[in-house]
């Protein structure tokens, strides 16, 4: 997607945010901008970007991500670009302390340190983010990982839409990022079809999930737990709040989980998925009333 396109998404749904429901105002004035910065690095990062990995159909098919293994130094100068450009309106979006974003700056000029937490973060390795924070000692593990998600996150961006080709004649059954091996972050039933591959006309409807570090969409079967893969209706539940059908808590009473979903039939324009959630904390209090814990831990649901 070019950085016009994105930056218009994302405005579009910080505008109907703060519109529908007030109280997300503040919110969505002080980390809007943050997406807006982000969506603006799409273009550059695209010129720079080598060419997009290989996907080996056998390591795929047998449930590796893309990036799993791979050398991730061939993206470094995308990162430091990201690093450059981010980091300066990070940390006054998130009220950083002098020290802290003193250590943070130190910590991401430094390659082989950037290096080390991108792998951790595909690899899913917190403890490396814990160990990182603890040296750091201005800089909490989850402002850490925050910060890191959101310097490395257009870049893999950039890699994810180079991507989509290449994916589209592999086969992915997983509730994982096929490019990253990130959880996803919300669902989505689609609003028309993206492909053809069941040779069916449709009006959409085709359950989607959206990665929470690359935003790379993948399909899944509609009937199941996308975290346990539990397809039995009696203990799998859709919650709304106050009469909003779109926007739903995708519930699994076995292993106790819940996904965001949004019906985008029902969407005029298609929100930007990681915005919208600024906009969703309401459903994810819901489920947490309901003793229920998110597929992926974001900043909209690990409130106190
Ligand atoms: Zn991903
Ligand atoms: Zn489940």
């Amino acid at each position: 997607m070019t950085s016009a396109a994105a930056k218009k998404a994302v405005e579009a749904t910080l505008e109907t945010i703060k519109q529908r429901v007030p109280a997300y105002q503040e919110l969505a004035d002080r980390f809007g901008p943050m997406f807006l910065y982000k969506a603006d690095l799409l273009d550059r990062l695209a010129a720079m970007a080598p060419p997009p990995p290989a996907v080996d159909g056998s390591k795929f098919a047998a449930g590796a991500p893309v990036l799993a293994g791979v050398d991730l130094a061939t993206w470094l100068p995308l990162f430091q670009e990201s690093a450059r450009a981010l980091l300066p309106r990070l940390f006054s979006i998130l009220r950083l302390d002098k020290a802290a974003g003193e250590a943070l700056a130190a910590l991401f000029v430094d390659p082989p340190l950037i290096l080390g937490l991108a792998q951790a973060r595909i690899e899913g390795n917190w403890k490396h983010f814990e160990n990182t924070s603890a040296q750091l000692d201005a800089v909490p593990a989850s402002v850490l990982l925050f910060v890191s998600e959101s310097v490395f996150s257009p870049a893999l961006t950039v890699i994810a839409d180079s991507l989509g080709t290449p994916l589209s004649s592999h086969s992915w059954n997983q509730s994982l990022c096929p490019v990253c091996g990130s959880a996803p972050s919300i669902a989505f039933l689609s609003f028309k079809e993206p492909n053809d591959l069941d040779h069916l006309v449709s009006g959409g409807g085709k359950k989607f999930l959206h990665c929470s570090l690359c935003g790379h969409d993948w399909r899944i079967k509609r009937n199941e737990c996308s975290v346990c893969g539990n397809d039995d209706s009696e203990t799998r539940e859709i919650m709304t709040v106050d009469g909003v059908n779109h926007e739903r808590v995708e519930a699994c009473h076995k292993c106790g989980s819940y996904c965001l979903s949004i019906d985008m039939r029902e969407c005029d324009p298609a929100p930007q998925l990681d915005v919208a959630q600024i906009g969703l904390i309401h459903l994810d209090m819901h489920a947490r009333k309901n003793k229920l814990t998110p597929i992926t831990l974001t900043l909209w649901n690990s409130f106190d």
